[in-house]
């Protein structure tokens, strides 16, 4: 089989002589263990912090092993005694991608239901990314109904599934901002939300007065996003800190927002999370967004690239922006 290794750490932008794709020969699956065709594997923007070796929330990727995510696939092969809890063609959810193929303990792997969803869809939209947004504005941000809300990376993975549960969650307005023309079209015209700015149009916080003030802001962004959004945001605004996106390739520490006093005289409250922490919400989420999505009232895309050999590209284009909706790689 073939796997995606970190061959050295990268500074700043990776480029593809960071990594290497490698040939391996698997065993057989020993007693208790699964194997597992890739079919469908998720590139993350944490995945960026991994290549560093630094102490995180995950550990960092180490140089000459393959690297892992979020992947589904289907059971090819099971040792003895795995029988007991899963079939030869079941598709199943695990943390072994960046390979085509995985060997893992039985208990590595989750059966996913392909019958109402695409198995794409436990990656993104029903997956770790929306459950990312629910913990996010339910949880984190203590989304009220009628809140005015402010989603940056609007058009991403987590982004878009947040301004849609927003609106189905009973805010007032919900407003996005994206990288491109094209995305804020989407997510006015398809995703329901009230308005949508494209950052690369000016300066993001004079781009969204029209549309202020918030209550809630989803931080996909950081840097000058979390900037305008502290200034726009209402007295008692709330932010759910998700990601910095805009500064995961600074080699050299961004500096921080230039009004952070807000926080003192807007009596703001600005809260990060790590979404493996609400994994206890994860039911609820999916009971209810499952339904919302059967009933066509949560949208998602993807945007594909085929093929192991085009991992590594397809993670720098998602960290470059050419992603509307989940980022994804079919093997
Ligand atoms: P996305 O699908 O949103 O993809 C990343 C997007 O970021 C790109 O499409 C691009 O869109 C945007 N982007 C890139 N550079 C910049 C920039 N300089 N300024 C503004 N936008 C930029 O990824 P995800 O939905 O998977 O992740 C979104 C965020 O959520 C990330 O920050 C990620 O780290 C975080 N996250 C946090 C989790 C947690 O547990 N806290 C869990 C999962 C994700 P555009 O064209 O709009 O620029």
């Amino acid at each position: 089989t073939r796997e995606v290794h970190l061959a050295s750490r990268p500074s700043g932008w990776p480029t593809a002589e960071n990594f290497r794709l490698v040939d391996v020969e698997l065993p057989d699956p020993e007693p208790g263990q699964v194997l597992v065709r890739n079919t469908v594997m998720s590139v993350d923007p944490y995945m960026r912090g991994r290549m560093n070796d630094v102490k995180s929330y995950v550990p960092p990727f180490q140089l000459g092993e393959p690297m892992d995510g979020g992947a589904v696939g289907e059971v090819v092969a099971l040792g003895d005694g795995a029988e007991a809890s899963l079939a030869v063609g079941d598709t199943v959810l695990h943390q072994a991608g960046w390979r085509a193929h995985a060997l893992l303990p039985v208990a590595a792997v989750r059966k996913v239901d392909v019958a109402q969803v695409p198995a794409s869809a436990h990656l993104g939209v029903l997956g770790m990314p929306g459950l990312t947004a629910y913990a996010g504005l339910t949880r984190v941000a203590g989304l009220q109904e009628d809140d005015a809300v402010l989603v940056s990376g609007a058009a991403g993975a987590v982004g878009s599934v947040a301004g849609q549960l927003a609106k189905l969650l009973g805010a007032s307005k919900v407003v996005g901002t994206a990288g491109s023309a094209e995305k804020v079209a989407w997510l006015t015209d398809e995703l329901g939300f009230d308005a949508a700015v494209n950052y690369k149009d000016g300066p993001v916080g004079k781009l969204l007065t029209p549309h202020a003030p918030f209550d809630v802001y989803f931080d996909n962004v950081g840097g000058d996003h979390l900037e305008a959004a502290m200034f726009h945001l209402n007295d008692n605004g709330r932010i759910a800190a998700c990601g910095a996106i805009a500064q995961y390739n600074d080699e050299q520490p961004t500096p921080g927002p230039r009004n952070m006093m807000m926080i003192v005289s807007k009596r703001l409250t600005l809260r990060g999370f790590i979404v493996t922490d609400h994994a206890d919400l994860a039911g609820e989420f999916y009971r209810r967004a499952g339904a919302w999505v059967a009933e066509g009232r949560l949208t998602s895309r993807e945007t594909v690239v085929d093929g192991l050999d085009h991992a590594v590209d397809a993670f720098l284009d998602l960290m470059r922006g050419a992603n509307t909706g989940k980022m994804l790689v079919r093997l």
